[in-house]
């Protein structure tokens, strides 16, 4: 199976990292459970000025090294890799964080997954002139059994892989969203994310 995994509130605890940071650079007062929008602009109340400074400093080499691991990520992925499954890791995040964003998976036991770089969120929503690694084009020429992601902004750049299972990562700002289709489920851990990928080659054996 070739199996997409998210970066960023699906492998590491960025959002609860960014509430943090917000507190300290604007005194918000906005909890992880009060995360309700993707946009952090839109979450925290900052000006774009105060966002762009936001960002910088939330895509530091020593912040991303820093993001805690979601519980049990590593390990799922290391046994789908030990059972000859394909893992790409997909983010959002700009080749400028790309260095870092490797150095972390490796830091983490997954050397062996390749991270590409793609522009899911839209440039202006994001650090501005950011460069990826991964064209549209490129992106689409790859197929996908089984999806990990936590942001309703990347379900359009599923729609091409019409069979594809999706794992939403429950996280706040998801929680009101409606899924495109049945493929798409919504868990709460990796183990309920192993599980369903369990039932997928259960699934698949069986045609
Ligand atoms: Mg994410």
């Amino acid at each position: 199976m070739n199996i997409y995994v998210d970066f960023d509130d699906c492998l590491c605890e960025s959002a609860r990292y960014y509430v943090r940071l917000a507190a300290e650079m604007f005194n918000s007062r906005v909890t992880y459970e009060e995360f309700r929008f993707f946009d952090m602009a839109k979450t925290f109340s900052l000006n774009e000025e105060q966002f762009d400074r936001f960002m910088i400093r939330g895509h530091a080499p020593e912040v991303l090294l820093s993001l805690e691991e979601t519980p049990g990520a590593s390990s799922v992925i290391n046994e789908w890799l030990a059972d000859s499954h394909q893992v790409s890791v997909i983010t959002g995040r700009p080749l400028v964080a790309w260095e870092a964003s490797r150095a972390w998976l490796d830091a983490h036991g997954l050397q062996q997954v390749p991270l590409f770089c793609f522009d899911k969120y839209g440039r202006d929503n994001f650090i501005k002139n950011s460069d990826f690694s991964l064209s549209l084009e490129d992106y689409r020429k790859m197929k996908f059994d089984f999806a990990v992601e936590d942001s309703p902004k990347a379900f359009p750049f599923f729609s091409h892989l019409p069979s594809l299972r999706v794992c939403v990562f429950d996280r706040p700002w998801n929680r009101d969203c409606v899924f495109p289709n049945e493929n798409y489920a919504r868990c709460r851990s990796w183990q309920e994310i192993r599980s369903r990928f369990s039932a997928l080659l259960r699934d698949a054996g069986a045609c």
